[in-house]
C-alpha cells in the first residue's frame, strides 16, 4: 500500500489550479505496517506568481521554488517509484482531485489507483467523530511524537502511516453518507431569519494584493444589520472571477450572538496601478445571492486570515472531507434561514 499526500498552492490570479509543490509518499507493508521505503518531490512551482498563505507557511516552500523538477517530471518519478502498486490512501479525498487536475493541466497521465483509501474518514469513524479531524489533531490524539514538521508531504504521508495502526479493515471500508465529489461540500447556511435594514456598503483598501484586502481588520469586523454589534470573520471563500481579471465575489458567515449568523460579502477588485481594493457588504438574503455563496463554497478558494485560527491548521485543503471544510459544512439537513431569537 502507498500512502502520500500533497502540498499546493492556491493562486489568487486567472489560473485556477491548485498547483502541487510538493509530493510525498510512503510504502507500507499493510495498514498499519512497516514502512518500506519513501518518496519525495519538491516541484519548482510554474503557474501562479503569488503564493497563498497556507503555501506560504509550508516548511519546503522553499525547497519547492529551488527545486530543478517540474510537474512533468516529478510525476514521472512518482509513477515509476509506484510501480505496479495499486492500492492507495491518503488523508482526505482532496489530493486525488488535485493530483487529477494537474495531470490534465500538464498534459501527463495520471496514477492508476484501483482503490484510494480515505485515512481521514476511516479515523473519524474509528473514534465515531461526526466530523473530519485535521492531521495534526489525530496525531495528538494518538500520542505520536510530532518529530517532524506538519504540511510536508511525506511528513504527513508518514504520520498517516502511523495513524494506519489505529485503523480498522471495517473502517476502511466505511462509506459515510456524502454528496457526489462533483457537487462538492454541502451547504448549510443556517442564516439568521431577522429582517434587518439595508445595509451601507464598506470600502476597503486599496491594498497590494488581495490577499491583504480579505486579512483587512476592516473586512473581517462587519457589523450585525440588526444591532450593529460587530462580528468575526476568520474564513473567505472567493469564486472566481467571472471574466478575465473582472471582480472576484468572496463570502464568509459571521454570527451575532443575538441575532444569528449573516451572510457577508466582499468584492474583490482591481485598480488600474494594480492594486486591489474591496467592498464589503451584508447583503440582503434571496435565492441568488444563496446560489452565488453555494457556488464560491463548493468550488472557490478559501482564504483563512491569519491569526484567526489555531496555531497549526492546515488552510489550504478543498473538498468535501477536507480540514478545510468550514462549519458550515459539517451541519445537515438544517433550513437555509432560522427563526429570528424573540
Ligand atoms: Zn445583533
Amino acid at each position: 500500500m502507498i500512502i502520500w499526500d500533497l502540498e499546493w498552492n492556491r493562486g489568487y490570479d486567472r489560473t485556477p489550479l491548485d498547483e502541487i509543490l510538493q509530493i510525498g509518499a510512503v510504502r507500507v507493508a499493510g495498514l498499519g505496517g512497516p514502512v518500506l521505503d519513501t518518496f519525495n518531490a519538491y516541484i519548482r512551482p510554474a503557474v501562479h506568481k503569488r503564493f497563498d498563505p497556507g503555501a506560504r507557511r509550508l516548511p519546503g516552500l522553499q525547497d519547492s521554488r529551488s527545486s530543478d523538477l517540474d510537474f512533468i517530471g516529478a510525476m514521472e518519478r512518482f509513477r515509476t517509484w509506484c510501480g505496479g502498486e495499486t492500492e492507495f490512501a491518503s488523508w482526505g479525498s482532496g489530493d486525488l482531485d488535485t493530483l487529477t487536475r494537474n495531470c490534465r493541466y500538464w498534459g501527463t497521465p495520471s496514477l492508476t489507483m484501483e482503490k484510494c483509501y480515505d485515512l481521514q474518514t476511516a479515523f473519524s469513524y474509528v473514534l465515531g467523530a461526526d466530523r473530519q479531524i485535521a492531521l495534526w489533531r489525530a496525531v495528538e490524539h494518538c500520542q505520536i511524537p510530532d518529530l517532524f514538521p506538519f504540511h510536508d508531504a511525506l511528513c504527513d504521508s508518514l504520520y498517516t502511516s502511523v495513524i494506519g495502526c489505529w485503523l480498522t479493515p471495517e473502517s476502511l471500508e466505511h462509506e459515510p453518507v456524502r454528496r457526489s465529489r462533483r457537487a462538492g461540500p454541502k451547504v448549510t447556511l443556517k442564516l439568521s431569519g431577522c429582517p434587518f435594514p439595508r445595509q451601507p456598503r464598506q470600502g476597503i483598501g486599496p491594498f497590494p494584493t488581495p490577499e491583504l484586502v480579505l486579512g483587512a481588520k476592516q473586512s473581517r469586523r462587519p457589523p450585525c444589520p440588526v444591532c450593529g454589534r460587530k462580528g468575526s470573520i476568520s474564513q473567505w471563500r472567493c469564486a472566481p472571477a467571472k471574466t478575465s481579471g473582472g471582480p472576484r465575489q468572496c463570502f464568509s458567515i459571521f454570527s451575532c450572538p443575538e441575532h444569528g449568523r449573516f451572510l457577508c460579502r466582499l468584492v474583490l477588485a482591481q485598480l488600474s496601478d494594480g492594486s486591489w481594493r474591496g467592498r464589503r457588504s451584508v447583503p440582503p438574503i434571496g435565492p441568488e445571492l444563496i446560489q452565488e455563496y453555494t457556488a464560491a463554497f463548493q468550488t472557490g478558494a478559501v482564504y483563512e486570515c491569519r491569526g484567526s485560527g489555531r496555531k497549526r491548521r492546515r488552510a489550504r485543503r478543498p473538498g468535501p472531507s477536507s480540514q478545510a471544510r468550514g462549519p458550515d459544512a459539517s451541519c445537515r439537513s438544517a433550513p437555509d434561514v432560522v427563526k429570528c431569537p424573540e
